[in-house]
């Protein structure tokens, strides 16, 4: 099988393009979902401290016997860590909680910019963070462009990356050139909309012409429009069709058909509008 290939960050840091998410895995079924991915081929994992799964992550990384440096894990700080304290006590925590020396990747999860803390002093720890070089790169999530210009004036890291909803249905193209602009990498989550646009009849009709699965079609169009892509399953099986993107390719008809499905659908909620602290 081809291998995945790895996007510099505007550090340096190499990350692969696809990994695996495991946001609504359950905590008890992480470590066995996290192993069979490894197994499969997965250098990369996507957790967040909100999904209370860390602990599985880390502990099928330990155990699975691959070098901890051949395995990309990002974590997210969460709502309600927003003050400079509470996000360096936050970033210890899912250390201790994975594990590990080190992460590959740490991300604001959300700005929430109506709360009293100012995502601006976040990112300042973030930099405290990076700068202590406990953690390989940084970077956001949910920003829009006008969160990331706010950043750019008041703090000095320009962040990795920037991981927001993407999809067929949601195709972010001003955000995404935006972040292209800054040097910016976009990782597009719920690539598939949580499944939702599996059924689309001209996702269907590609794929049966070329003898793939949807899942395959919308997957490969995320990795051709360079994006970083990290769907979730539990069920292995799946988890090995959604690591065949790398041998095949989509045509430019196709893509733009794909490109075309875009009506400006979430599946999640609006970044400027979204103030939500779990207690
Ligand atoms: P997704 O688009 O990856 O869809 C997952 C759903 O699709 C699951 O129900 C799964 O069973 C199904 N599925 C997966 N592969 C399939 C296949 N080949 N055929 C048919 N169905 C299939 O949605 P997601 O989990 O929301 O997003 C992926 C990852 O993105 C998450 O696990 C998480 O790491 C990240 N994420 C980040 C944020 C954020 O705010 N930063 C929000 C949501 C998700």
């Amino acid at each position: 099988m081809a291998s995945v290939p790895t996007i510099r960050l505007n550090n340096g840091v190499e990350i692969p393009q696809l990994g695996f998410g495991v946001y609504q895995v359950p905590p008890e079924d992480t470590a066995e979902a996290v192993s069979a991915a490894l197994e499969i081929g997965y250098r990369h994992i996507d957790t967040a401290e909100m999904y209370r799964n860390e602990k599985g992550v880390g502990k099928a990384v330990a155990r699975s016997g691959i070098d901890r440096g051949e395995v990309f894990v990002t974590s997210k700080l969460n709502n309600g860590f927003h003050r400079r304290d509470d996000a360096l006590r936050a970033f210890d925590q899912s250390l201790a909680d994975l594990g590990f020396e080190y992460l590959d990747l740490f991300l604001i999860h959300w700005p929430l910019p109506g709360i009293d803390v100012d995502y601006v002093e976040t990112w300042k720890a973030m930099e405290e963070i990076y700068a202590s070089g406990r953690t390989r790169a940084i970077g956001v999530s949910n920003f829009k462009p006008h969160h990331l210009r706010r950043l750019f004036g008041g703090t000095e890291v320009r962040p990795a990356v920037n991981q927001i909803e993407v999809h067929p249905y949601l195709a972010q193209d001003d955000v995404r050139a935006f972040d292209a602009d800054h040097e910016i990498v976009t990782e597009a989550w719920s690539p598939i909309a949580q499944g939702k646009v599996l059924g689309d009849p001209a996702v269907v009709a590609i794929a049966e012409r070329l003898d793939r699965t949807p899942a395959q079609v919308v997957l490969r169009w995320h990795v051709q429009r360079g994006d970083v892509v990290f769907p979730k399953s539990v069920s292995p099986e799946r988890m090995r069709e959604n690591f065949a993107l790398f041998d095949f390719e989509l045509s430019r008809d196709d893509m733009a058909t794909v490109t075309g499905l875009d009506r400006g659908e979430r599946t999640g909620p609006d970044p400027d509008t979204f103030n939500h602290v779990a207690s």
